[in-house]
C-alpha cells in the first residue's frame, strides 16, 4: 500500500521518514493508508517551512481583493467534492456521512465567511488626534503560520484557521491528525486545483510528535493554531509561547447540560440525545453529564432513556445509521473501562453499552448508548473527557445547584440549559463559567461569524478560530502617526 505524500511547494513529495503507521477504518480495522511517522518527519517540516516562507514574500504583497478570489474557487470545489470528502471523513473517522457532510458544510461556511476579509481587514483613522497630526492603524499578515489538527473533525477543523491565515496574506501549513489524514488529502487535491497561489503557500505535512515539535520550534513559523486534547494543547502553549510564538491552542471538554421540568420534555430529550450521541461522542462539544432539575417522577430520565435507545450504531456509509463507531481499539477499551469504573463508584447503568455487537462489523470499535445513573460527583467519571457514548445523568432539585455544579467544572468549552423561562434562560448565561452557551440548543458550535469560544482548561491564548478572532490572530497591528506641517514644506 502507497504511503501517503506531503504537499510541499504546490507538489507531492515523499516523506523523508520511512517508518509508517497505518491509518485504519474504526468500523472493520481495514488499513486504509500508511502514514510517515518518526523522527525524520522534522526534515519534511523544514522543507515546507522553506516553501511557505518563499511563497510569502509574493503573497503579502498581493492586494487582499485578489488574496480572497481562490477562496471562492475553493468554496466551488469543496461543494462539488463534499460526498467524496464526506464519503472519506466516514471511512477514516467512522462517523455518520449525514455528520461527515455537515462536518464539511462548516468547514465551506469558513471559507465563505473569510471571503469577506477585505472588510474584516479594515482598520481605523483618526484625523487630528493633535494638532495636525493623523493617527491610523493598519493590520499586516505575521508570516508564515501553522495548524495541528484532532481526528474527530478531519474536514472541518484546518477551516476554522486556514482561509483567514491567507486571505490576511500569510503562508501556512497543515499537519492533521495521523489517525485520519486521508480527508486532508482530498482536500490538498482541491487547493492543487487553485491556479492563482504561489507555490508553497499552503503545505501539508504528515506525522505525530517529532513534526509538531518541529514546527513549534521552528523560527520562522510566527503563530501556531491547535485543536485536540487539554494536555497536548497546554503542551502546545507553552512551548510555542516559550518560543516567541502566538498560539492560540484548542483542547477538550466536559460539558454539563441542564434540564428544566418546564422544558418541552419530548423534543429537548432527542435534541439532548444527539449532543451525548452524535459522533459516537467524540465532539469537543458532546454533552456529557445532564442534570435533571426537580425530576421527582422520573419525566426527563425516562424520555433520555427512549431518546438513547433510538439511536442506531453501525457503519457511517450504511443506510440510517447515525452513530459509527470510536476511533481506534484502544479507545473502546478506555471508555468501557470509563463504564465499569462509574459503576464501581456507584452509579446505576440505565442503558450499559458496551459489548456491542454490530453484524457484518464484528470487529469495529462500537459502544452503543449508554446512560449512568447517579455517577458519584467526587468520582472520576463525572471529571474525565469520556469521549464516547456516555451520559452521567444527575437528579438536582434548584437550578442554582445545578449552576453551581456547572461552575465547577475545570473545562468551559460548553454548558447548556433547557427551559422555557427566560428568566431561567437569562441568569443561566450570565452566570456559566463556559464560553459556548446553549439556551435550548444541544450542541452549541458557533457559526463561522463567531469565535469558537472555549475557556478556562478548554483553551490557551487569547484569540480563537473562526470569525474576527481569526482576522485579529492572523494580523499584526501597525500604529502610524504621522504629520506634515504647512512651514516645513519646501517652496519650488
Ligand atoms: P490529541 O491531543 O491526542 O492530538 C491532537 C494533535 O496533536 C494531533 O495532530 C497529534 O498528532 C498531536 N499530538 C498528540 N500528542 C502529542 C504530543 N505529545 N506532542 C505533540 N503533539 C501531539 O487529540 P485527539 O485525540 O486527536 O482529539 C480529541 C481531543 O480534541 C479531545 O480532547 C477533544 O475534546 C479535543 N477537541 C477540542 C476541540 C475544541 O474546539 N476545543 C475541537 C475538537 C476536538
Amino acid at each position: 500500500m502507497e504511503v501517503l505524500k506531503n504537499y510541499i511547494n504546490g507538489s507531492w513529495v515523499e516523506s523523508g521518514e520511512h517508518q509508517t503507521i497505518d491509518v485504519i477504518n474504526p468500523a472493520n480495522q481495514e488499513v486504509l493508508g500508511k502514514v510517515p511517522y518518526g523522527e525524520k518527519t522534522t526534515g519534511d517540516v523544514d522543507s515546507a517551512v522553506a516553501a511557505a516562507s518563499e511563497a510569502l514574500k509574493q503573497w503579502r504583497e498581493f492586494p487582499v481583493m485578489k488574496r480572497v478570489q481562490p477562496l471562492y474557487k475553493l468554496k466551488q470545489l469543496l461543494e462539488e467534492n463534499i460526498d467524496e470528502l464526506g464519503r472519506l471523513i466516514t471511512l477514516e473517522c467512522g462517523k455518520s456521512f449525514v455528520e461527515s457532510k455537515a462536518e464539511m458544510q462548516r468547514a465551506i461556511e469558513n471559507v465563505e465567511t473569510a471571503c469577506a476579509t477585505p472588510t474584516l481587514m479594515q482598520s481605523e483613522f483618526s484625523e487630528n488626534v493633535a494638532t495636525g497630526i493623523d493617527e491610523f492603524m493598519i493590520r499586516q499578515p505575521v508570516g508564515v503560520c501553522a495548524c495541528i489538527a484532532p481526528f474527530n473533525f478531519p474536514g472541518m477543523i484546518p477551516f476554522w484557521f486556514l482561509p483567514y491565515a491567507i486571505a490576511c496574506g500569510n503562508s501556512f501549513i497543515i499537519k492533521p491528525s495521523e489517525k485520519v489524514p486521508l480527508t486532508m488529502m482530498k482536500v490538498f487535491e482541491l487547493i492543487d486545483q487553485l491556479d492563482d497561489l504561489p507555490k508553497g503557500l499552503i503545505n501539508l505535512v504528515h506525522g505525530g510528535k517529532p513534526s509538531v515539535d518541529a514546527l513549534l520550534d521552528h523560527p520562522e513559523i510566527k503563530a501556531v493554531s491547535f485543536v485536540g486534547s487539554t494536555r497536548v494543547a497546554r503542551y502546545i502553549y507553552q512551548r510555542g509561547t516559550a518560543n516567541g510564538k502566538r498560539v492560540q491552542a484548542q483542547g477538550g471538554a466536559k460539558n454539563p447540560l441542564i434540564v428544566m421540568p418546564d422544558a418541552d420534555i419530548e423534543i429537548t430529550a432527542r435534541v439532548v440525545a444527539d449532543s451525548v450521541y452524535g459522533c459516537a461522542g467524540q465532539r469537543c462539544l458532546a454533552a456529557s453529564n445532564i442534570i435533571a432539575v426537580a425530576d421527582t417522577k422520573g419525566v426527563i430520565k425516562e424520555a433520555l432513556v427512549e431518546a438513547a435507545k433510538q439511536k442506531t450504531t453501525g457503519f457511517g456509509l450504511d443506510e440510517g445509521i447515525e452513530m459509527g463507531p470510536v476511533i481506534t481499539a484502544e479507545s473502546k477499551t478506555r471508555i468501557e473501562g470509563l463504564i465499569a469504573k462509574g459503576i464501581d463508584e456507584g452509579a446505576t447503568p440505565l442503558l450499559d453499552g458496551r459489548n456491542a455487537k454490530i453484524s457484518g462489523y464484528e470487529k469495529g470499535n462500537f459502544i452503543k448508548p449508554t446512560i449512568l445513573e447517579n455517577v458519584a460527583l467526587d468520582g472520576e467519571v463525572i471529571n474525565t473527557e469520556i469521549f464516547g457514548p456516555v451520559m452521567s445523568l444527575l437528579q438536582m432539585d434548584s437550578i442554582e445547584k445545578a449552576i453551581d455544579f456547572v461552575n465547577r467544572n475545570n473545562y468551559g468549552n460548553m454548558a447548556c440549559l433547557f427551559t422555557t423561562s427566560g428568566l431561567n434562560a437569562r441568569m443561566f448565561r450570565n452566570q456559566a463559567n463556559a464560553g459556548n452557551i446553549g439556551i435550548n440548543i444541544g450542541v452549541a458550535a458557533p457559526m463561522a461569524q463567531f469565535p469558537f469560544s472555549g475557556w478556562n482548561d478548554s483553551f490557551f491564548g487569547d484569540l480563537h478560530g473562526q470569525g474576527r478572532h481569526a482576522i485579529e490572530f492572523f494580523t499584526q497591528t501597525k500604529v502610524v502617526i504621522e504629520r506634515w506641517p504647512k512651514e516645513w514644506t519646501r517652496k519650488f
